[in-house]
């Protein structure tokens, strides 16, 4: 199959990578209609996407907001989540998923992944429930749908608020329905990196009518509608996008379908061929994942089978064969100095979340993770989702680039 390109040969992958983020004349269209009608703020076209956006997702009501980490934020205050409440999150997430509730002094607590997902594992979540216990969030990580019946039964069982970060599944489904419609409520990201974007941005969905609410009135000033303006019932704060996002959102989503299909189509072709890989791992579907968006495409790397070649080995090697691969997150979420330093040295804005943490020996440095720590230190593999924009013969040399580096281990020094 040909020498390494880390040793001199040619690459495997002939392609290229779509540069992401991607446009063409409809955000042209959709921004210059703004500018013509003098609408720069909140407007028509924000009403317009949050409803649009909201449907696709099975959910009666979306509000905009300005990134991910607010959504997350904003949602937990619009079910009541404050200070001493516990709150179960995946230990293996963007730390916003834990940040967002720590810096409402709630205490995030953190649960396992499963290995072959890096979906929560509910075993482990189920050993954290205590009576302080109030909402649990779960992550559709790289855009599968958790079992969202087992993610509810267990809600309801402990009488828990269910919070969807689905800031990887914009337009994933369920058992034929939108993520977000089984939650309390979903939140969702716009930032550069993801499948949709405009620059930055955030929504939360919700079939609840006075989540919603509570969402709008914390986004926009703690504002009411239909009151005067200048009265505000709660604290909010000013979240809101402009309307030259929605322009761009609009114009995202009408692509959405069309990208989301072909990336299942090229992951799914690239799961058959991967699986034959001795050493590489590609978790089988579930029958209740019926749309899967696909942040980023995931498989495990096991080294023993590649001969003991670590995987920084096996990710340089691969990215010299052209192919973008990363490690992904460092490590577990709770590891981050952000939570292991409340224990031994409070920061002045957190000390009274270190005294609660320490009343109730939640100790982050003792939190018990073994699979969100498999995935950071050895397993996990990302590859970008701009790679599933891509043509079969593309899926094709990926499994090429793989193959070669599993045929030629002994010449990775
Ligand atoms: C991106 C992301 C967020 C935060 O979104 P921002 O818009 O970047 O603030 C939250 N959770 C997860 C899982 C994410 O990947």
């Amino acid at each position: 199959m040909g020498v390494l390109a880390l040793n001199g040969g040619s690459r495997a992958f002939k392609g290229s990578v779509l540069q992401w983020p991607v446009f063409d004349k409809t955000e042209e269209t959709n921004l210059l209609e703004s500018f013509r009608n003098n609408q720069w703020w909140y407007g028509d076209k924000v009403r317009q996407f949050e409803q649009e956006y909201a449907r696709i997702h099975d959910c009666e009501y979306g509000i905009t907001c300005v990134n991910g980490t607010v959504a997350l934020e904003v949602g937990l205050r619009a079910l009541g989540i404050g200070p001493g409440d516990e709150v179960i999150v995946p230990d293996y997430t963007f730390v916003a998923t834990a940040s967002a509730v720590a810096t409402l002094n709630a205490i995030p607590r953190f649960a396992d992944v499963d290995l072959d997902t890096a979906n929560i594992n509910f075993e482990s979540a189920e050993k954290l429930v205590t009576p302080h216990t109030r909402a649990i969030i779960v992550v559709h990580f790289a855009g599968r749908p958790v079992d969202l019946d087992r993610a509810r039964a267990f809600a309801d069982k402990h009488n828990l608020a269910l919070m969807e970060d689905a800031a990887h599944a914009w337009g994933s489904q369920w058992h034929g329905k939108g993520v977000g419609s089984v939650g309390d409520l979903a939140t969702f990201s716009f930032q550069v990196s993801k499948n949709l974007t405009a620059g930055e941005g955030g929504i939360i969905i919700s079939n609840k009518k006075a989540v919603a609410d509570a969402c709008r009135s914390y986004t926009n000033c703690g504002r009411t509608e239909g009151h005067p303006w200048y009265q505000h019932y709660l604290l909010g704060g000013n979240y809101r996008i402009t309307e030259l996002q929605a322009a761009i959102l609009l114009a995202q989503l009408a692509r959405l379908e069309d990208h989301t299909t072909r990336r299942e189509q090229n992951a799914m072709a690239l799961d058959k061929l991967l699986r034959q890989i001795p050493g590489i791992k590609v978790a089988p579907c579930s029958p209740g994942v019926t749309r899967r968006s696909y942040h980023m495409y995931m498989f495990n790397y096991l080294e023993k089978e590649f001969g003991g070649l670590t995987r920084e080995k096996f990710l340089a090697a691969l990215n010299a064969e052209g192919i973008p691969a990363t490690q992904g997150y460092l490590h577990p979420v709770h590891t981050n100095p952000c939570f292991l330093n409340l224990r031994h040295s409070p920061r002045p804005e957190n000390a009274w979340l270190s005294r609660k943490c320490n009343e109730r020996k939640v100790f982050y440095d003792e939190v018990s993770s073994p699979n969100a720590a498999r995935l950071c230190n050895s397993e996990m593999v990302w590859l970008p989702h701009a790679l599933l924009l891509g043509n079969n013969r593309d899926m094709e040399q990926i499994a090429e680039a793989i193959e070669k580096i599993q045929n030629n281990q002994e010449e990775i020094a």
